[in-house]
């Protein structure tokens, strides 16, 4: 986009799911406030904390790639795994959200050897519309 290496931007793996992505939960812009940049590149993928276990292998290589092509379009200054409460693609308890989400984080860092902050980031449900956005770590 015109102007783009202009702005601090982020790549966020994040969960397809619908809830997620409606004009009243505002993820983009959230995530961009929450992390200090402008702008958030989205991969949305089912679970995305979910990613690395063995079973899900080649997504989580397609997940690499594209993560590795938006940083070397955009430079962004931080990734971030956001991953979210009441996942049909990652059914776990919610306390297993927390630990996934961190291992996710740490796998995609090593994955990528990107130089700046890899974020793990749980929405929280309090109903479809109203998710709370709880930092629970960084590599
Ligand atoms: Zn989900």
């Amino acid at each position: 986009m015109w102007g783009w290496k202009h702005k601090k931007l982020a790549v966020a793996l994040t969960c397809a799911d619908w809830r997620l992505h409606q004009h009243k939960v505002d993820l983009n812009r959230r995530l961009a406030t929450l992390l200090g940049v402008e702008g958030v590149d989205f991969i949305a993928v089912p679970g995305p904390d979910g990613l690395t276990r063995p079973e899900r292998s080649s997504e989580w290589q397609t997940a690499v790639s594209q993560v590795n092509l938006l940083i070397a379009a955009h430079a962004p200054r931080v990734l971030v795994v956001a991953a979210h409460q009441r996942c049909a693609g990652h059914p776990v308890p919610d306390v297993e959200h927390e630990t996934d989400v961190l291992a996710t984080a740490k796998a995609l860092k090593a994955a990528t050897g990107f130089f700046g902050p890899v974020c793990a980031v749980v929405a929280v449900y309090h109903s479809d519309t109203r998710w709370e956005l709880k930092p629970v770590g960084q590599f």
